[in-house]
């Protein structure tokens, strides 16, 4: 007989600065595990109070990641999608929003029975509860949760609180691993081990001791600061894990392993190792190395603004899937940002688009650079470049269409010309009615949805099925009353919801263009080193044939 374990938990906390790679410790952790033979979920308990992450800006915060049940989240929850390769579940990620509306809303039902509310217990209650979700419902053997923000924030406290008294009650099975930063000043050249003893002291302040540190730095750790950081946090020298710069977050779980932190931790928490299986990993890890060839894909985004975050946090799972089909394919993408904006004050910049191989337009809100990606998906059109639109992408293309093939000069989607004479892009009743009582938090189509694919089109022949589920985020629609016309203009509706009426896929056939195809849906939120997405890997392959051709022709 064997003996079922008791559930494990593991929480990450961040030290000394944020940036340093929490989420990403946390997602090789999980797949070390994983790889070990145990069930693992991933969870991220977030500070903000925003409810959850969908009335955010992407540039202030990233992009936001949706999950199979609809909630929208921060980007952290794709990396972690994409390293365990299973799909994560609405409690696997929460706010300090999400837990102090769940309790206001249960004591204004009177769910507490007359007693005072307050922070302790009750929000903390709350909290260990959502992180005890995957216990409960059997789904894990052990959860790994990263606490959002770095030790030191006022905002984080009721989270390290909660995993506090989470140690007291069961003492054998919760585990904290500290992330932290070691610098190494020019000045000085030598790593710094104090901040991240203070970062530990402080974390000691709060009634909990860090067993491992994942000591962030340059370069490797050496013996004698590794022993003095060991001291002076007051774990044994193995248990730091010394975590330098790497070329990608993909080598992280291979490069953790080599200090052995999942047998560690296993032993720390009284487990042995079932298997060690990191195989799927590694053969993507080796392609990934082996991808010498290039390929040259231009994303034309809005998201250029000033903000705290980055481009590439704007359109991450976007990025993340070119490069996964991309290195599976054996190409290495080389990835060049087009701001849709200077289409529009400059129209000659088109005949630079003709250089990439393939172009996507991603998903967007607002009129902000709308003419500009309309401009491109014309020039991709007519020159035959491959092109890939997603969401946003795909009703655009839709609107290029009815304008320049149908010679409807003003149609539009209604989300920016209300009173287009054709609203070919357009939002259904229901949405309208959520719009003007003002409930715009979680109210988009949001989620996993089933499509019906068309036989033999490029989607079918891509997926290798006819049926598919993929995830939204999206108030408009493909308008049904211009369907026939549209079709007339040559579009393929290729993908369709199981009821016929929304409109899923467009594509153009092979004999007019080599690779046009759009999604109302997001693909790149499914994309994993271990499965490629089908239509990512699909436009992948059109943009090397384009660039077979360009090279033979010179
Ligand atoms: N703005 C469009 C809509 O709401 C597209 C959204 C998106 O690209 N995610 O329908």
């Amino acid at each position: 007989m064997t003996l079922r374990h008791r559930h494990k938990y593991i929480f990450v906390i961040g030290g000394v600065m944020s940036g340093i790679g929490k989420g990403i410790t946390t997602a090789s952790i999980g797949k070390i595990l994983q790889g070990k033979g145990y069930r693992v979920n991933l969870m991220k308990v977030d500070p903000y109070l925003n409810v959850d992450a969908g009335t955010m800006n992407p540039t202030e915060h990233g992009e936001t990641f949706v999950l199979n049940s609809g909630l929208e989240t921060d980007q952290d929850m794709g990396n972690y999608e994409r390293f365990l390769g299973v799909d994560a579940v609405t409690e696997d990620y929460v706010t300090s929003g999400m837990v102090y509306y769940n309790v206001l809303t249960r004591e204004r039902a009177l769910g507490y029975g007359g007693k005072c509310v307050e922070a302790m217990p009750d929000i903390v209650n709350e909290i260990t509860d959502k992180i005890t979700h995957a216990k409960r419902h059997g789904r894990s053997d052990v959860t790994v949760v990263e606490i959002g923000g770095t030790i030191g924030d006022y905002q984080n406290t009721l989270f390290i609180e909660a995993a506090r008294v989470m140690k007291i009650e069961h003492p054998n099975d919760v585990v904290f691993v500290l992330v932290s930063y070691v610098p190494m000043p020019k000045s000085i050249g030598e790593m710094k081990t104090r901040p991240t003893r203070i970062a530990a002291q402080a974390l000691n302040s709060y009634g909990v001791q860090a067993d491992f540190i994942i000591a962030r730095s340059d370069v490797v750790m050496d013996t004698k600061r590794r022993e003095k950081l060991a001291a002076g946090c007051m774990i044994p020298p193995a248990h730091v894990i010394s975590a330098p710069d790497v070329k990608s977050i993909y080598d992280v779980p291979l490069n953790f392993d080599k200090d052995h932190i999942g047998n560690l931790l296993l032993k720390h928490l009284g487990l042995s190792h079932k298997k060690n299986d990191l195989r799927d990993w590694q053969t993507f890890v080796h392609k990934k190395n082996r991808a010498k060839k290039e390929i040259s894909i231009a994303i034309v985004g809005k998201y250029f603004d000033t903000g705290d975050f980055t481009l590439a946090d704007s359109y991450i799972s976007v990025i993340e899937a070119i490069k996964i089909s991309a290195w599976t394919l054996g190409y290495t993408p080389k990835l060049t940002w087009l701001n849709a904006k200077h289409f529009e004050q400059d129209v000659s910049l088109l005949r630079k688009v003709g250089s990439f191989d393939g172009v996507i337009v991603p998903g967007g809100f607002g009129s902000s650079g709308v003419e500009g990606k309309i401009a491109v998906i014309k020039y991709v059109r007519e020159h035959h470049i491959p092109f890939f639109g997603l969401c946003y992408g795909m009703q655009l293309a839709v609107v290029e269409s009815a304008r320049h093939i149908l010679k409807w000069n003003d149609a539009h989607t209604t989300e920016i010309a209300k009173n287009t004479t054709h609203p070919v892009i357009d939002i259904l009743p229901e949405q309208k009615e959520l719009l003007k009582a003002g409930h715009y938090g979680a109210t988009m189509r949001l989620g996993a949805y089933q499509a019906n694919l068309q036989k033999g089109s490029i989607a079918a022949r891509a997926y290798t099925t006819l049926k598919i589920s993929e995830r939204h985020r999206h108030r408009y629609e493909v308008n049904l009353d211009y369907i026939s016309e549209l079709e007339r203009a040559g579009l393929v509706f290729s993908g369709r919801s199981p009821d016929g009426k929304l409109m899923e896929i467009v594509e153009l056939p092979k004999s007019v263009h080599p690779f046009f195809l759009g999604t109302q849906f997001h693909p790149e939120f499914k994309a994993r080193p271990t499965s490629p997405h089908p239509l990512f890997s699909a436009f992948i392959i059109a943009a090397t044939k384009r660039r077979l051709k360009k090279t033979k022709s010179v």
